[in-house]
């Protein structure tokens, strides 16, 4: 990250960070809340792009303050950033890939250059802690990076094939990668710079152009990233930056047949929805999904507990559980369930709830109404049906009124037929049972449509034991860092399996940037 400093943020060393980042993140925030509520525009072929019909972002934190007013984009405006879009590919198709490379490293050192910025507005806009925020801005960064030098050290994926053996000829078989076209990216509201600017960079260094679309609920990271693209001198129309509803501006992008190629992260049930009516054209084109979780976390008497309880609060509670990570089951053996709850419960209610800038604050807000108004109703079904350990309220005395603030909840005796055990919650939720064996866990564990993320605390033999039987894309075993979060480009490449994700690669990994081109195989004879 920053020059000034060796230390390298990620999800596993944001628990200790030098005093610079709290001192740098602190006065950005300060500086961001002394100039609020400018109206931000689209960016399309170039050009900001400003339409009568806006909406409001306020901050979860509280709600009385207006961030912004951003664009409410329309059919016509997504179908003019497509057009741009195909425009300029002509020319961006064809670039040489070490120019394109190298536009793509610009713009992920501008993102380090404006890390403080973009995470401040990332916790006001998402209501994340500092370090989950600023580590989110610099995760986007090194997700292009993992791209380019995957680009790099694959020598632009032009590979040279064997020669045909033919008498009296001589041939020559080059396989080459090749773009698409256009890229369409729709990213999620939890982590607005990581899954909006990792699948443009990737789309980007494959040379295909883009459209963007983040979530309503977080246009403005992404405002700051298309600035920041614009600002690394990417010609007019390779990025364009499209604000509004997914159900409006979002169809129309998917419904154009302008669209090569599609990467949608957020939940199951949208993601469905595209693939299907993604198909509904005149040929395949690649689509890369990656949505929900339900991950288990999996405690063998055998564990190391402080360890264990570690991983899980971390997991379940960071970011609110709206992490699509987010430890939400926790299936623990008989021997050891009751101490284990006992230390979780303890750790869980010293967590502090309160406004994610502010240091002392693990827990902000959830992102939004829908969200608090969600966790009342699960947080009444739970403890009818079973049990609140702790928490299961809102928090309303005093300037916690203003946000949506939700106490980290933990519910044991849950029936395991009940909808909330296969239901991604997303929320500061967890659910705990008591197992009777390890294999009882596991059988529990991949019973779900989910597979992304998954975690164990055990001895070395039943951690090999639980890699080879668990059914998802991200598997953890003994880590106090998350129990099944804090994932990082080039350790573990994040992707799932089954209802989690479509294509079996996993991000910021060796597989991934291959899935923005097509193959071409050129052969000459002389
Ligand atoms: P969401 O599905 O509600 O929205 C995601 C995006 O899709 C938003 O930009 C939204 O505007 C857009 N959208 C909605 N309807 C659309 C339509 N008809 N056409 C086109 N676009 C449309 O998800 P969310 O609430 O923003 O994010 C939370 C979800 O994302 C959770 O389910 C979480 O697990 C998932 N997620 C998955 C990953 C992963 O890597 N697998 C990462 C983060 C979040």
């Amino acid at each position: 990250m920053s020059a000034e400093t060796k230390f390298r943020l990620t999800y596993a060393t944001m628990y200790n960070p030098p005093d610079e980042l709290h001192t740098r993140f602190e006065e950005e925030v300060n500086k961001i809340r002394a100039n609020l509520g400018q109206d931000y525009a689209m960016f399309i072929d170039g050009q900001d792009r400003f339409v009568d019909e806006k909406f409001e972002k306020r901050s979860p934190i509280n709600t009385d303050q207006l961030l912004g007013t951003f664009q409410k984009g329309s059919a016509q405006d997504a179908n003019d950033a497509l057009a741009a879009a195909r425009k300029a590919a002509k020319t961006w198709n064809r670039m040489p890939w070490q120019d394109r490379v190298a536009l793509v490293h610009k713009a992920a050192d501008i993102i380090d250059e404006r890390v403080f910025q973009i995470g401040a507005v990332i916790s006001l806009e998402v209501g994340k802690n500092r370090m989950e925020a600023l580590a989110d801005a610099a995760e986007s960064a090194d997700l292009m990076r993992y791209a380019a030098i995957q680009m790099e050290e694959n020598d632009g994926f032009v590979v040279k094939m064997e020669k045909d053996p033919l008498e009296g000829y001589d041939a020559t078989n080059y396989s080459v990668l090749k773009p698409y076209g256009v890229w369409v990216v729709i990213s999620p509201f939890n982590f607005p710079a990581a899954l909006t600017g990792g699948p443009v960079g990737a789309a980007l260094v494959a040379g295909n152009t883009v459209v963007m679309k983040p979530a309503t609920d977080t246009p403005w990271t992404s405002r700051l990233l298309a600035e920041c693209f614009r600002d690394a001198g990417f010609p007019n129309g390779v990025v364009n930056y499209v604000t509004g509803p997914g159900s409006t501006l979002g169809q129309a992008l998917i419904d154009n047949p302008e669209v090569d190629g599609i990467t949608f992260t957020g939940s199951y049930d949208v993601g469905m929805n595209i693939y299907k009516s993604f198909a509904a054209s005149q040929y395949p084109r690649p689509l890369i999904l990656e949505m929900g979780g339900k991950n288990p976390a999996i405690i063998s008497r055998n564990a190391d507990l402080e360890r264990a309880v570690q991983g899980v609060y971390r997991s379940a509670f960071g970011l609110q559980g709206q992490k699509c990570s987010a430890a939400s089951r926790l299936l623990v053996e008989e021997q050891i369930y009751d101490e284990f709850l006992s230390k979780l419960t303890e750790v869980t209610k010293g967590l502090n709830l309160g406004d994610p800038t502010e240091k002392e604050n693990f827990l902000g807000p959830v992102t939004n109404e829908a969200g608090y108004n969600d966790f009342k109703t699960f947080s009444e079904e739970l403890s009818d049906a079973g049990e609140i350990v702790t928490g299961g309220k809102v928090r309303v005395d005093g300037d916690y009124g203003k946000g949506y603030y939700c106490e980290p909840t933990i519910a044991k005796n849950v029936p395991m037929d009940h909808r909330l055990w296969k239901y991604e919650m997303f929320l500061p939720i967890t659910m705990i049972h008591k197992v009777s064996s390890l294999d009882e866990a596991m059988e529990i564990a991949n019973d779900v449509d989910y597979g992304l993320t998954a975690g164990f605390y055990g001895n070395n033999e039943e951690a090999k034991w639980f890699f080879e039987n668990i059914e998802a894309g991200v598997t953890y075993a003994n880590r106090p860092q998350g129990a099944t979060t804090g994932a990082w480009p080039g350790f573990q490449p994040f992707g799932g399996w089954k209802g989690s994700g479509s294509t079996g690669k996993n991000a910021g990994g060796h597989y991934y940037v291959q899935e923005y081109m097509h193959e071409q195989i050129n052969t000459t004879i002389e």
